[in-house]
């Protein structure tokens, strides 16, 4: 999108003025909690701008126009196109499990499913994220997946591209809190940033950081690898708030979170 139309479409969604936030799915708005007492008894990210103290919510994906009425305004989250990827994995048994292998996958899942789960109030996040790999964009957030033909669920985070070995940094400081060797996602971490903001790095070939260690932004904390399930060499990054997947995307553009609070 051409940047003027990002930052004015911005303007629109984060502007108190109307009686209605129209947003992506995937995107974050800001609500200001003088206008929404309520919202402070929530677990949610709370950051201060010029100020004033605000609560930073997630849209969730969705596929069809989602209308939410938990906040103080309604929240509108658009129904949009992200387009398709079609990959093919050659090892089937990557893709039809048998019952050992679809057992560790539970395990795993709800042991992610529980990490993610973490809202820690210690840690202060920054919204100010810088991008982890140094690589080409191959897969972008939203995409509807079909391995081997088959529809699958959507491609909620981004595929940075690069070789193997290239230096993996924390896009913003954080703790890590789950290291471990996953079916799927191979060699994988979770970072905490605070309040409900946390992101998972997958693939990695090294990870050069140990759980509970508190890392700072540009940190190295592994490499570029195609450890689990993938198709060659990437880091499969996802970004979580208040449970939601988010836009990974979004939050390495320039200025971006400033831009949330345009229009208050
Ligand atoms: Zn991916």
């Amino acid at each position: 999108m051409h940047k003027n139309l990002f930052l004015f479409s911005l303007f629109l969604y984060s502007c108190s003025l109307f009686s209605e936030i129209v947003i992506d799915p995937g995107e974050i708005f800001a609500i200001k909690v003088d206008d929404c007492p309520n919202i402070q008894t929530q677990r949610e990210l709370f950051v201060d701008f010029a100020g004033n103290k605000y609560a930073i919510l997630p849209a969730p994906f969705t596929k069809d126009v989602l209308v939410i009425n938990k906040y103080c305004l309604p929240i509108k989250v658009n129904k949009k196109n992200f387009g398709e990827s079609r990959i093919t994995i050659e090892n089937t048994s990557m893709v039809d499990l048998n019952k050992s292998d679809s057992e560790r996958v539970f395990k795993e899942s709800q042991l992610i499913k529980q990490s993610l789960n973490t809202y820690s109030e210690d840690l202060q996040p920054s919204l100010n994220f810088i991008s982890p790999v140094n690589g080409i964009i191959s897969s972008r957030y939203g995409k509807q997946r079909y391995i081997n033909e088959k529809p699958r669920s959507p491609h909620l985070a981004l595929d940075l591209a690069a070789a193997e070995g290239t230096p993996i940094i924390a896009p913003s400081s954080g703790r890590v809190i789950l290291i471990g060797d996953f079916f799927y996602s191979g060699n994988y971490l979770i970072l905490d940033h605070g309040n409900g903001l946390l992101s998972s790095y997958s693939h990695m070939s090294k990870i050069y950081v140990e759980k509970g260690e508190i890392i700072n932004q540009g940190h190295v904390i592994g490499e570029v690898g195609s450890t689990g399930r993938v198709t060659g060499p990437h880091l499969h990054w996802s970004v979580y708030l208040s449970k939601q997947r988010i836009n990974p995307e979004s939050l390495i553009k320039e200025n971006y979170f400033e831009s949330l609070f345009n229009g208050f």
